[in-house]
């Protein structure tokens, strides 16, 4: 029950009926990614003006909020192609409606609209040397930096402008451009951020083949649509009419500087179990976790004429890997028991004010009750899939020891994390982290937490788990549990930092 939030979720489809309500399905899929804003652009011929326009909806709440008037899909969000977002913001400010994504732009090649799930990694240089020339920012994200990036670029077309405005970018960048022609997927050289392509059969004009674009397949499945393939890092995927009618559609290579850093966090936490991500499901993935989870840090013994211990997952997240921890667990020879201690309050919105310390204990009572019968005079083992500040698992580890658990033991089947992400995740301040704060003893997060054992899954373990699932050979980045920081990264950056 990680305290990081997520970041956002882009959908792109081309040639679709209805192009809209599928974006839309689509979003209503990633809606874990990110729940302060969603938006929709579309691209269409207008009669009276003679050309193509973007029609645009977005707004601030949960894509049901957003698009809750169905006439939108019908009378302003027409045309067979267009993009949508989620967010959750990681630079620029929350509260600032501009930052609602998608960007759309008029320029000399028509109209451009962007989607961009990440952060870019030198984009206070690039906004700074932009200011300087003159530039006017409409936003204080830095997704913005890649519009003017592409108007600015000297070259003669589009598509070579949008490459050559990539190439100046580092950082984490998962990006769908739409053009009045055409669907652009992107994935940054690193391949921080994923991102996937599918088809959807017969969901064209006349019954042929529509394409889309997700971060993750889960969105796929509610459209009906069928997983092709990733995105590769590095990878500029132009998807037109051209490419549509033999699925063979041009694709760019940006240069590489860095090597290939996927978010290993995606498995970990942030990613929902049935996706695909990086080319293999997650749900495998967080298994193996969990199965190195148990060769890392058992459960503990206990007498014999004790009843074995029970374990039980802080939900959702953690409901996976802990699976894996069990199954482990039984070959291993520990005797221990899968149970479900904790459940879940999914009704708890965002509009769930927690001005200070005392309601946010409010708020994790709102949202997690246990399951007293079950824990009552036990030995529990608490898996969690990563321990970020550790306030939630804390009030937690105290609402099981007040349904009478005898012992708790927590169990985190991620390292410990002791550096913020740069590369789109919102994490705590580096202060404000669980194995900072106490210098990185393991005693002393146990005593804090109140837990008679406490015990992680290594990086070495997590790297195992990972390569034994997906047997991809590109690499991962580890940077938040290693501090080895795949791309160089302004440390002091603050998401609000532009704001005015
Ligand atoms: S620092 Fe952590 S969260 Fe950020 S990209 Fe790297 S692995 Fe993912």
């Amino acid at each position: 029950m990680s305290h990081i939030k997520e970041y956002c979720g882009i959908f792109g489809i081309f040639n679709a009926e209805s192009a809209s309500r599928h974006i839309y399905l689509g979003l209503h899929a990633l809606q874990h990614r990110g729940q302060e804003s969603a938006g929709i652009v579309t691209s269409v011929f207008d009669e009276a003006l003679e050309r193509r326009v973007m029609p645009t909806h977005k707004g601030n709440g949960l894509v049901l909020d957003v698009f809750r008037k169905p006439s939108v899909f019908t009378t302003k969000l027409l045309g067979t192609s267009g993009i949508g977002h989620n967010r959750y913001s990681t630079s620029g400010a929350s509260h600032n409606r501009s930052n609602i994504q998608p960007f759309v732009v008029h320029y000399r090649d028509g109209n451009l609209a962007l989607a961009h799930n990440g952060n870019i990694s030198n984009a206070r240089e690039l906004r700074t040397s932009f200011i300087e020339r003159g530039t006017l920012f409409q936003t204080t994200s830095d997704s913005e930096l890649f519009l003017h990036l592409v108007a600015q670029a000297t070259r003669r077309k589009q598509i070579d402008k949008i490459v050559d405005a990539l190439t100046q970018a580092e950082g984490a960048f998962s990006l769908v451009f739409l053009t009045d022609r055409s669907l652009i997927a992107v994935r940054d050289p690193n391949g921080f951020r994923p991102l996937a392509l599918g088809r959807m059969e017969g969901a064209g004009q006349d019954g042929s083949t529509a394409y889309c674009v997700a971060s993750e397949t889960c969105a796929f499945d509610l459209v009906r649509a069928e997983y092709i393939r990733d995105i590769e890092p590095g990878e500029v995927l132009v998807i037109d009419s051209e490419g549509c009618e033999n699925e063979n559609f041009t694709s760019y290579h940006l240069g590489r500087n860095f090597g290939i850093s996927q978010c290993i966090f995606e498995y970990v936490y942030f990613s929902r179990p049935d996706s695909i991500i990086f080319g293999e499901t997650v749900d495998k993935v967080r298994r193996k976790i969990g199965k190195e989870l148990a060769h890392d840090a058992p459960p503990p013994s206990v007498a014999p004429d004790e009843p074995r211990p029970i374990v039980i997952s802080v939900p959702d997240s953690s409901n996976t890997a802990t699976l894996g921890y069990v199954s482990e667990c039984e070959k291993l020879g520990y005797d221990c028991r899968y149970e479900i201690g904790l459940i879940r309050n999914h009704y708890v919105g965002r509009t769930f004010i927690s001005p200070g310390q005392d309601s946010r204990e409010q708020q994790v009572r709102s949202k997690f009750n246990t399951v007293v019968g079950v824990l009552r005079d036990r030995v529990v083992v608490m898996v969690d899939d990563s321990l970020v500040r550790g306030t939630t698992a804390r009030q937690l580890i105290d609402m099981v020891r007040r349904a009478g658990a005898k012992e708790v033991h927590f169990r985190v089947a991620s390292p410990p994390v002791v550096s913020p992400c740069f590369y789109g995740m919102d994490f705590p301040s580096y202060e404000e982290l669980l194995a900072n704060k106490h210098g990185g003893s393991v005693e002393e997060m146990r005593q804090w937490l109140g837990v008679d054992s406490l015990a992680y899954l290594s990086i070495d373990g997590l790297t195992r788990a990972v390569r034994s699932a997906n047997d991809s050979n590109l690499g991962y980045c580890n940077a938040c549990f290693s501090s080895n920081y795949p791309v160089p990264v302004e440390m002091d950056v603050t998401k609000e930092e532009n704001e005015w």
